[in-house]
């Protein structure tokens, strides 16, 4: 059987894991053992948090057949997380889910993160 590479836990020079051990602050909306949420610092929605693992997972193309339970749990949290900070209900009312990967996906923070954005529009990536 092949074994997977380990990956960092933590990584002292990335931004996301600073904010995941606290070590900048950040306006947090959610956190459990494995995900922490909070909200972005340039929101480009009324409702705009982001979603990350507390694992230091570079991007989308470093998630591997293992990460595939925290990936489901990080979209599941989505929706209940949108309504809690003021998303209305579907049909009317949603959020869109935006996770940019690498540089030309305009990746700018090299942690895995969801953007989910909401709220009554026009908002900026709307
Ligand atoms: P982009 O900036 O193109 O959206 P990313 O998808 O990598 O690139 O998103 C990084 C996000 O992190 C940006 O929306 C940015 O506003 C946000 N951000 C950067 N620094 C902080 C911070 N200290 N606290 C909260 N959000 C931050």
């Amino acid at each position: 059987m092949m074994t997977e590479p380990a990956l960092t836990a933590h990584d002292p020079n990335c931004l996301f894991c600073k904010i995941t051990a606290g070590q900048i602050p950040s306006r947090k909306v959610y956190e459990d053992d494995t995900l922490f949420a909070f909200h972005d610092i340039r929101p480009a929605a009324p409702v705009h948090f982001l979603i990350v693992p507390k694992q230091h997972i570079p991007s989308m193309a470093q998630v591997r057949p293992s990460e595939e339970a925290l990936l489901g749990k990080m979209m599941a949290l989505a929706p209940q997380l949108a309504l809690e900070q003021g998303c209305n209900p579907y049909p009317e009312g949603g959020f869109r889910i935006v996770v940019n990967t690498g540089t030309e996906g305009g990746q700018e923070v090299h942690h895995l993160h969801l953007h989910v954005m909401g709220g009554p529009r026009p908002w900026k990536h709307g």
